[in-house]
C-alpha cells in the first residue's frame, strides 16, 4: 500500500509549530485563568485587526456565533431567514433552534455560491405567501470562496434585512482586495480543528463593526450578563471561548499567512494538473480563496464514486461536502416548502474534495494527480 495521503496533517502542522505553540499552552497552565484569560483579549484584539473590523468577540464554536448574533436581532417564530441549501447544517440548524424558519436558496451553477435570482425569487415567494416576515440573510463563502457580498449588501439594503457572514470556511480569504470580515452586519468564524484557522477542539469568533452590537455579542455570550457581574441583563448562553483554544490560535495566528499561501500553491497545483474530465472549482472574479475545501466537480455520479473508490485504493482520502442539500435532509424536509432548488439537489452528486492543506508536499500533489490523470485515461479507454 502507498504511503497514505492525509486529507488533514495536524500532526505535521503541531511539529511545525514547534515550541512557540508550547509556550502558549504553559502560559496558560501557569495563569490559570482558564475561562476569559488574558488570551482571549489579545486574540480579539488580533482576529479584528486581520478581519479589518472595529470588533472581534470569542465564542465558543461557530454555531454559537451564529446562535448569538440572530438572537442579538431578536429572530424567532414567524420570521424567515434565507440561507444557501447547500452548505454545513449549523447555518440552517441554529435558525430553528430560535423557532424561526430556514427559507432554502439555490445556488451558482458554477462557483457553488448562493444564487442571486434564486435568492430574489424565494424573497418574492415569502413576501408573496405573506405568513413570514423576511428578517435576515445568512451568506456563506462555501469552501473558502466569497459569496458575492457587494450585491447581498445591496439586496439587503434594498430588502431592510439584516445581512451575516457565515465566514466558517473563510476566514483568511479575500474579496475585491478586501480581507473577509467586514462585509456584512455581523461576520461569523469557526476554529474548528478542519477550518483553515482551527485550534484544537471547538472555537468561534464574532466580528462586527457595530459598537452596541459587539456589547450585545459580549453579554450574550456569558448568559446575557450585564456591566456588573450576576447582573443578568437577557437570557443569554454558555458560549464563551477558553484560553486553552485561543492561546493554540494565537500560536496559529503566526504561520496563517504562510499556510494561506501553501494553500493557494496546492490549489494551482491542481488546476494545472487535472485532467479534463476532471472539473477545478470556478474561481470566484476578483477574490482569493482561503482554500479551506478543494472540490472538484464530475460530470455524474457514477464518475465521482469511481475517483474516489481509486484515489481510496491509491490511499488517498478524500471528502463529499456534501451530499445533500440541506432541504433534503430528513431533519429540514418537512420545513421546506416543496420548491425545487435544481443545482443544490444535483452537485452533491459530481462533487469530490481532495487533500489541501499547507503541510501537503509538492510530492504529495504529484501522487494525487497521478492517481487521476491514470483514472482519467482509464474512463477514456473504456468510453472508446
Ligand atoms: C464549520 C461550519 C460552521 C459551524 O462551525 P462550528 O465551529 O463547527 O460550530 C458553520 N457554517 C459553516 C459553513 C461551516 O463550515
Amino acid at each position: 500500500m502507498p504511503e497514505p495521503v492525509p486529507f488533514l496533517d495536524l500532526a505535521a502542522q503541531q511539529a511545525r509549530l514547534g515550541s512557540g505553540l508550547r509556550e502558549r499552552l504553559d502560559r496558560v497552565l501557569t495563569h490559570c485563568r482558564f475561562v476569559m484569560g488574558p488570551e482571549i483579549e489579545e486574540l480579539e484584539e488580533r482576529l479584528a485587526r486581520y478581519g479589518g473590523a472595529r470588533h472581534a468577540i470569542g465564542v465558543s464554536s461557530g454555531t454559537d456565533a451564529l446562535l448569538a448574533v440572530l438572537m442579538a436581532e431578536d429572530v424567532g417564530p414567524g420570521m424567515a431567514v434565507f440561507l444557501p441549501a447547500f452548505t454545513y447544517t449549523a447555518t440552517a440548524e441554529v435558525v430553528l433552534l430560535l423557532g424561526a424558519t430556514p427559507v432554502f436558496v439555490d445556488v451558482d451553477a458554477r462557483t457553488f455560491q448562493i444564487s442571486l435570482p434564486s435568492l430574489e425569487q424565494r424573497l418574492a415567494d415569502v413576501r408573496r405567501a405573506g405568513r413570514l416576515e423576511p428578517k435576515a440573510i445568512i451568506g456563506v463563502d462555501l469552501f473558502g470562496q466569497p459569496a458575492p457580498w457587494d450585491e447581498l449588501n445591496g439586496l439587503a439594503s434594498r430588502e431592510g434585512l439584516f445581512l451575516i457572514a457565515d465566514c466558517a470556511q473563510s476566514f483568511g480569504a479575500s474579496y475585491r482586495g478586501r480581507r473577509l470580515g467586514h462585509e456584512a452586519r455581523a461576520t461569523t468564524l469557526s476554529f474548528f480543528p478542519s477550518k483553515p484557522l482551527g485550534c484544537y477542539g471547538d472555537g468561534g469568533a464574532i466580528l462586527t463593526d457595530d459598537d452596541d452590537r459587539a456589547a450585545l455579542y459580549r453579554s450574550l455570550r456569558s448568559h446575557g450578563e450585564g456591566r456588573q457581574r450576576y447582573e443578568v441583563r437577557r437570557i443569554g448562553l454558555n458560549a464563551r471561548l477558553d484560553s486553552l483554544q485561543a492561546a493554540v490560535l494565537l500560536a496559529k495566528m503566526d504561520v496563517f499567512d504562510d499556510e494561506l499561501k501553501r494553500r493557494e500553491a496546492v490549489a494551482r497545483a491542481y488546476d494545472a494538473g487535472l485532467p479534463s474530465l476532471v472539473r477545478p472549482p470556478a474561481r470566484v472574479p476578483d477574490s482569493r480563496s482561503a482554500w479551506a475545501v478543494y472540490c472538484v466537480t464530475l460530470p455524474s455520479r457514477a464518475l465521482r464514486d469511481s475517483l474516489r473508490d481509486c484515489l481510496s485504493g491509491a490511499n488517498v482520502a478524500t471528502a463529499i461536502y456534501y451530499p445533500k442539500p440541506l432541504h433534503e435532509q430528513p431533519a429540514y424536509q418537512a420545513r421546506h416548502d416543496g420548491v425545487a432548488l435544481p443545482v443544490a439537489e444535483t452537485v452533491g452528486g459530481q462533487v469530490l474534495a481532495l487533500p489541501i492543506h499547507a503541510d501537503l508536499s509538492d510530492e504529495a500533489v504529484g501522487r494525487v494527480l497521478a492517481v487521476i490523470d491514470q483514472w482519467a485515461e482509464e474512463q477514456g479507454d473504456t468510453q472508446q
